[in-house]
């Protein structure tokens, strides 16, 4: 006998536990099979001191507080993860770990949904939503050969300084994984080059609110269009207690800046010489959002207290005055590099026609072109908030009522039929 449920969910990440909270609410059973453990990815893809980018109060859903948190502390990765297992149990969420899926194809002709292949025996679905996470595969530009000599890992393996050999480390990105773990590495005495690329880099705090706060108010969780170039590294940080990223800072403290790393020729590293423009780029970022906070304030006669010290960008430090453009990895003593280079999605097992040419989800707001098919957790799924913590969950409360209605319309059965048509 095949196992058949309505909706089988795949992943329980915290997308596909939010998931499960909206179709438990719209009574449609289903299911969620997860490879490993519940919200996984927090636990064994993250380095050690990892602390949520967002404040208590704002990276969570909204059924449940961050017990043993105040409301603006920056909960470790750990306690993420016990959070969305805690959420499941609250929910009771139908969800079977330790069952991977290894794919889904369309049922055969005049079967309604899917078939669904995994390690514990096939399973048919009328929908199938994937909630298997945004951050799959780690991606790690080809440019140093492994022949070089030097360490090579991504952010996503990266643990804490004692795994690395002894020595000085490249560390290439200037997002929230990249600065957090060079920020890091200093702290722990090591010598450490930065590889600073295109960035935005909003205030931790301002006029005594945090920047979730204000992308909430200024409406930019909300907003629905991506920027040109869809990926916009971000850099911010809940460590310390939640600072603003500030690469000037950074220099100070013993880190040496660079451009974007784009070659290695004979044990020698090329930077493009990018590097004062992509600062430049995160100063116009950072103080936009300033005076657009300053607007706001005034627009809304708030009381908040004036902060002009927040204006001052520190002077250039040496290393971006007089930028290295080449570097001897073996006469800087550079034993590693860590490339923190972003992920890509990995769908080879969906055997369904529903990707672009770049193998990227065709989809309007998460509903799939294939018809019964969902997506979850994407960036910008329908907002700039999608792929967080809080705006999973509305995206999930859309395509619950999106399966429901379209259960509804299945059902009718024309107008002698009691209780037809979409909830
Ligand atoms: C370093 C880092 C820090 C982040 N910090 C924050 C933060 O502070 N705040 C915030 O809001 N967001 C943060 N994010 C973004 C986002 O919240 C996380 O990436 C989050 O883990 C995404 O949740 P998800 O459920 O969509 O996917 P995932 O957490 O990736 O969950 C997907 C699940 O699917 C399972 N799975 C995958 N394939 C299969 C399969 N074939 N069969 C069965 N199961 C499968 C996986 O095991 C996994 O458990 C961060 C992201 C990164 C990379």
């Amino acid at each position: 006998m095949v196992e058949k449920i309505a909706v089988l969910v795949i992943g329980a990440g915290q997308a596909g536990v939010a998931m499960s909270e909206h179709l438990g609410k719209s009574g449609i059973l289903h299911l969620v099979l997860e490879r490993k453990r519940i919200a996984e990815r927090w636990r064994t893809s993250r380095w050690d001191s990892l602390v949520a980018n967002g404040p208590a109060w704002h990276d969570r859903f909204p059924g449940m507080a961050f017990s043993g948190f105040g409301q603006d502390a920056f909960v470790p990765k750990e306690k993420v993860a016990d959070y969305f297992e805690a959420y499941a149990r609250m929910i009771g969420a139908p969800i079977r770990c330790g069952v991977e899926v290894t794919e889904v194809r369309r049922n055969v002709a005049g079967r309604p949904g899917f078939v669904a292949e995994t390690s514990d025996g096939p399973i048919e679905a009328e929908y199938v939503v994937v909630a298997t996470g945004a951050f799959q595969n780690p991606v790690i530009p080809t440019v140093v050969p492994e022949s070089s000599g030097v360490m090579q890992i991504h952010s996503e393996f990266y643990r804490n300084p004692a795994q690395l050999p002894e020595g000085a480390v490249l560390v290439v990105g200037s997002g929230s994984s990249g600065v957090q773990i060079a920020d890091e590495l200093v702290g722990a005495g090591r010598r450490v080059y930065l590889s600073v690329g295109p960035h935005d880099r909003p205030p931790r705090r301002y006029r005594g609110r945090d920047f979730v706060w204000w992308l909430g108010v200024l409406n930019k969780w909300d907003s629905e269009a991506p920027p040109a170039t869809e990926h916009v590294t971000i850099a911010v940080s809940g460590a310390h207690g939640g600072r603003t990223i500030d690469f000037r800072l950074l220099a100070q403290r013993g880190l040496t800046l660079v451009g974007r790393t784009e070659a290695f020729h004979d044990g020698v590293l090329s930077f493009a010489p990018d590097l004062a423009k992509n600062l430049a780029h995160g100063d116009k970022n950072y103080l936009s959002v300033l005076d657009e906070a300053d607007a706001y304030i005034a627009r809304n006669g708030l009381d908040l207290p004036e902060e002009p010290e927040a204006r001052k960008i520190p002077a250039d430090p040496e290393c971006v005055r007089h930028p290295i453009l080449q570097l001897n990895i073996k006469e800087a003593g550079i034993s590693s590099i860590i490339w923190a280079t972003g992920f890509a999605a990995d769908y080879g097992w969906l055997k369904l026609d529903t990707f672009n040419e770049r193998g990227v989800p065709k989809h309007q707001r998460g509903v799939a072109a294939e018809p019964g098919l969902y997506f979850l957790g994407l960036p910008w799924q329908s907002r700039r908030g999608s792929s967080f913590i809080w705006g999973v969950w509305h995206d999930a409360k859309f395509l619950a009522d999106h399966i429901a209605k379209q259960r509804g319309y299945l059902a009718y059965r024309g107008s002698a039929a009691p209780d037809v048509g979409p909830a």
